[in-house]
C-alpha cells in the first residue's frame, strides 16, 4: 500500500524527543504523523518514578509522563500511530519511509527511535529471556519476592537496578566485570549502604542455567583475575550493561558512529542526508536523559521546519 500523500514531516519513534518533536512540529503546522514504534513511549515506559523531569517536584510515573507528552501532541494535531518502520528510502525525495510494505512519503523526516537495553550475548538468552533474565527491574522486580538475584553491570543503570530490587528480592548480588565502578559516587554509595547487596568485582557471567518452566537456577561466573569459573546458585539476572542505539534501518543510509549512533552536525539535529534530522537518545549516548531528549526533539522540529522554508 502506497499513502500517496506527501507529508510535510514523518516522525519516527515515541519517546520524550519524538513526542516532543511531534507538539512542536504540530504547532508549527507541519501536520506530523508519528510511528510509534515496538515499544511505544521508549524506554521511560518501563521506568517507574522520575524525579528528575523539571516541572514535576512530586515525580512523575514514566508511562504516565508519555501519555501527557502524547496527549499534548494530539491536541495540535499529531497523529500517531501504533507502527514499527521497518526501512527507510532516503535516496531520493520526497523520502520514503515503510512499515512493512505500507509506503509513506515525507518531505522530511525526524528519527527519534531511541535506545535499547544491551545484551550479554549469551545463548541461554534465547531460552530465558522474560524467564529469569531481565533488562528492566521496574517492570520485572515484582516477580522476584524473597529470591536471589543478580545484576551484571557497573554503571549507573546497575546500581539503581540493585537498589530497587531490594524492595523484592532477599538477597542482592551485584557482578562487575572490573575493579572500579564506572557509576557515579551517590549511587554507589547507595548500594555499598544497602545490606541487602553484596558485591563482586572481576567476574563476567559466561552462562546461565534454568528452564522456561521454572526459571533460573544458577549462572557461571568466572573470575577475571585468575580465570576461574564457579556455580553461583541464583533465581534470576538482571541486565544493567547500557543500551545500544536502534538504527539498524538506518545502517548505510545515514552516518553513524562506530557504536552505532547517527552522527548529528554539532549544536544541531542534521545528519549527512538533507531533510533528515535525528534527537534523542538515537544520537547521544551522553546524556541520554529525558529532559535532553525533549531539548533535543524540540530542536530537531525546528530544524525541520527551517529546512522546509528554505525548500
Ligand atoms: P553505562 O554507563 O554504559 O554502564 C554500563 C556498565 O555495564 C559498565 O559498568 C560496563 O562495564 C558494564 N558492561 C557493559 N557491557 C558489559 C558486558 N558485556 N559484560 C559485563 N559488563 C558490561 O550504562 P548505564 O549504567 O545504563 O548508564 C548510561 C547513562 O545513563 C549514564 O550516563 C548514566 O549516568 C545514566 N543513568 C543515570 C541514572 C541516574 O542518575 N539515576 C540511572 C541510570 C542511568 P565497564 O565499566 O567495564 O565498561
Amino acid at each position: 500500500m502506497t499513502d500517496k500523500t506527501i507529508h510535510k514531516t514523518i516522525i519516527i519513534g515515541s519517546g520524550p524527543a519524538g513526542l516532543t518533536a511531534a507538539i512542536y512540529a504540530a504547532r508549527a503546522n507541519l501536520d506530523p504523523i508519528v510511528f510509534e514504534g515496538n515499544q511505544p513511549g521508549g524506554q521511560l515506559t518501563i521506568t517507574t518514578d522520575v524525579e528528575n523531569y523539571p516541572g514535576f517536584p512530586d515525580g512523575v510515573l514514566g508511562p504516565d509522563m508519555i501519555d501527557l507528552f502524547r496527549k499534548q501532541a494530539q491536541k495540535f494535531g499529531a497523529e500517531c500511530f501504533y507502527k514499527h518502520v521497518s526501512k527507510v528510502d532516503f535516496s531520493s525525495s520526497p523520502l520514503k519511509v515503510y512499515v512493512q510494505d505500507e509506503e509513506y512519503l515525507a518531505e522530511s523526516v525526524i528519527i527519534s527511535t531511541g535506545a535499547s537495553a544491551r545484551m550479554l550475548g549469551l545463548e541461554a538468552e534465547k531460552e530465558l529471556m522474560g524467564h529469569g533474565i531481565s533488562t528492566c527491574a521496574t517492570c520485572d522486580g515484582y516477580f522476584f519476592k524473597d529470591k536471589e538475584i543478580v545484576v551484571v553491570g557497573g554503571g549507573d543503570s546497575a546500581m539503581e537496578e540493585a537498589s530497587f530490587l531490594t524492595k523484592f528480592a532477599s538477597k542482592v548480588t551485584l557482578i562487575h566485570r572490573r575493579e572500579d565502578f564506572r557509576a557515579s559516587k551517590i549511587m554507589i554509595d547507595r548500594v555499598l549502604d544497602n545490606p541487602k547487596i553484596e558485591i563482586i568485582k572481576n567476574a563476567v557471567v559466561t552462562d546461565i542455567l534454568g528452564s522456561q518452566k521454572d526459571g533460573v537456577s544458577s549462572i557461571i561466573l568466572k573470575d577475571t583475575i585468575d580465570g576461574k569459573e564457579r556455580n553461583f546458585d541464583c533465581d534470576g539476572v538482571f541486565y544493567g550493561i547500557g543500551h545500544k542505539p536502534n538504527t539498524d534501518q538506518f545502517k548505510d543510509i545515514i552516518n553513524l558512529d562506530d557504536q552505532g549512533y547517527i552522527i548529528t552536525n554539532p549544536g544541531s539535529t542534521l545528519t549527512n542526508v538533507a531533510g533528515v534530522f535525528a534527537c534523542g537518545d538515537v544520537q547521544d549516548s551522553h546524556y541520554r536523559q529525558a529532559i535532553t531528549a525533549a531539548g533535543s526533539g524540540c530542536m530537531a522540529s525546528i530544524d525541520a521546519e527551517k529546512y522546509l522554508e528554505d525548500l
